[in-house]
C-alpha cells in the first residue's frame, strides 16, 4: 500500500534526495568508495559543500555580507549559540510555543530577556499581535513556524534597526524571505531539507564580534565562518542529502514555485477541515495558520472517535498524523516533499470516516 508520510520531523524527503543519497552511500562521486568512508577534506566532498552553499545562497537570494554554515548540534544548539554570540546586555523574544520557549530559557543564561508577547494563554493557538520590540535590545528573536501548534508568521516582521534572528527550522524553503532584514537565520535540516544531523545557519558577518565575552571555539560562529564549516568534521551525509534536496528545489523552479504549491496544499486541507461536521482546526484565525503543519481535532461531541480515526487513517496508509501530545488530535505536516496526492488521500480518508459517523 502507498504510504503518505505526514510526520512532523524527521519527515518526508524527495525521492530524488533519498535515491541519490542511497547511491552515494554505495559509491560516492565514482570514487569506488562509500560517502560514509571518505575524507571530508577530499576534493569530492569539498565540491559538495561548496555547491550546497552556493545553492542555499541562490535559492534564498542571500545578499553579499552573509555566510552560510552547516553545523551540527541541531536547531536546539542555536538556542545557545545565538545569545552566546549576539547577546551583550538584553534581547527581546516572542513566545509562540515550545521551541520559542526553549530559546528564551537558553538566552536567559546570557543576559536580560524581554518576552515581548506570548500566546501561552491559549495553548499557543494564535500569533500575538500589537507587541512592541524595544529599541535598546541586541536583537529580536522569533520562530517563524510553530511546528507543534500549527501557527506561522509568514511576513518578515518590521523591527526598525533592531537585529533580527529567526528559527526557521520547519518552514525554511517554503517561502521567499528578505534575508537582508535578518542577522541570523537558523534551521535544523530534518523538516524541509535533509536527514537529521545538520543545521543551516545564515549569519550576517557584520553581526559578529560585538560581544565582549569569550566564546568557546566550537560555539563561536566566527570559527565556522572562517573555515567554511570545515573547522572540524562536518555532518557529511546530511550535507550531501541537503545538496540533493537543494538541486531538486532548483529543478522545481525555485522557492516561489514551491511556495505556490505549498499554499495550495494547505488551503485544500484547511478547506476540507472547515467544511467538516466532525473535525475542527485548532488555529481559529486563518491568518495565523501554518501551511507546513496543519493541526486539527475532533469536535467535542465526537471526541471519543479520536483513536478510531488514527487507526482508520493508518490502515489507509496515512503515517504520522497523530498530533503532538501538548495539542492532541491530529497534525498533518505538509512539507515541500509531500505531494498534493497525499493531501487528497488524507481528505478522502477523512470524508470516508465522517460518512461512517
Ligand atoms: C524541530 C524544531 C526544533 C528542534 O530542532 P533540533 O534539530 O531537534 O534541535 C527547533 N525549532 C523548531 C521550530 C523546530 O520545528
Amino acid at each position: 500500500m502507498k504510504k503518505h508520510n505526514f510526520y512532523a520531523g524527521p519527515s518526508i524527503l524527495s525521492e530524488y534526495t533519498i535515491k541519490n543519497t542511497a547511491d552515494a552511500v554505495l559509491n560516492f562521486a565514482d570514487m569506488g568508495l562509500s560517502l560514509l568512508e571518505i575524507s571530508h577534506r577530499s576534493k569530492q566532498f569539498q565540491a559538495v559543500i561548496d555547491e550546497a552553499t552556493a545553492l542555499v545562497k541562490e535559492l534564498l537570494e542571500i545578499p553579499e555580507g552573509y555566510s552560510v554554515l552547516f553545523l551540527g548540534g541541531g536547531a536546539s544548539m542555536q538556542f545557545c549559540m545565538v545569545p552566546y554570540n549576539l547577546l551583550q546586555n538584553k534581547a527581546a523574544y516572542l513566545d509562540t510555543g515550545v521551541w520559542a520557549h526553549k530559546a528564551i530559557k537558553e538566552a536567559q543564561l546570557f543576559g536580560e530577556v524581554e518576552v515581548v508577547a506570548s500566546s501561552a494563554d491559549r495553548n499557543y493557538n494564535y500569533i500575538p499581535r500589537d507587541f512592541k520590540v524595544p529599541t535598546d535590545v541586541d536583537y529580536f528573536h522569533y520562530t517563524t513556524n510553530n511546528t507543534i501548534y500549527g501557527t506561522e508568521i509568514r511576513k518578515d516582521p518590521e523591527v526598525g534597526n533592531v537585529r533580527l534572528v529567526a528559527d526557521m527550522s520547519s518552514d525554511i524553503f517554503s517561502r521567499a524571505i528578505d534575508v537582508s532584514k535578518y542577522d541570523v537565520i537558523y534551521a535544523g535540516a530534518q523538516k524541509n531539507l535533509a536527514p537529521a544531523g545538520v543545521t543551516i545557519v545564515i549569519v550576517k558577518d557584520d553581526a559578529l564580534g560585538k560581544v565582549t565575552r569569550p566564546i568557546p571555539t566550537m560555539l563561536n560562529y566566527k570559527t565556522h565562518v572562517d573555515k567554511g564549516s570545515m573547522f572540524n568534521t562536518p555532518p557529511v551525509l546530511p550535507i550531501f542529502s541537503a545538496l540533493q534536496t537543494l538541486k531538486y528545489y532548483k529543478s522545481l523552479g525555485g522557492i516561489r514555485e514551491i511556495e505556490k504549491v505549498d499554499i495550495a496544499k494547505a488551503a485544500k486541507l484547511y478547506e476540507a477541515i472547515d467544511a467538516s461536521r466532525i473535525f475542527v482546526a485548532t488555529v481559529p484565525d486563518h491568518a495565523d495558520r501554518s501551511i507546513m503543519n496543519v493541526c486539527f481535532v475532533m469536535k467535542p461531541e465526537y471526541a471519543e472517535l479520536e483513536k478510531e480515526f488514527v487507526d482508520f487513517a493508518t490502515a489507509q496508509g496515512m503515517v504520522g498524523i497523530k498530533g503532538h501530545r501538548s495539542v492532541g488530535g491530529f497534525r498533518a505536516s505538509l512539507y515541500n516533499a509531500l505531494p498534493m496526492e497525499s493531501v487528497e488521500a488524507l481528505i478522502a480518508c477523512m470524508k470516508e470516516f465522517e460518512a461512517k459517523h
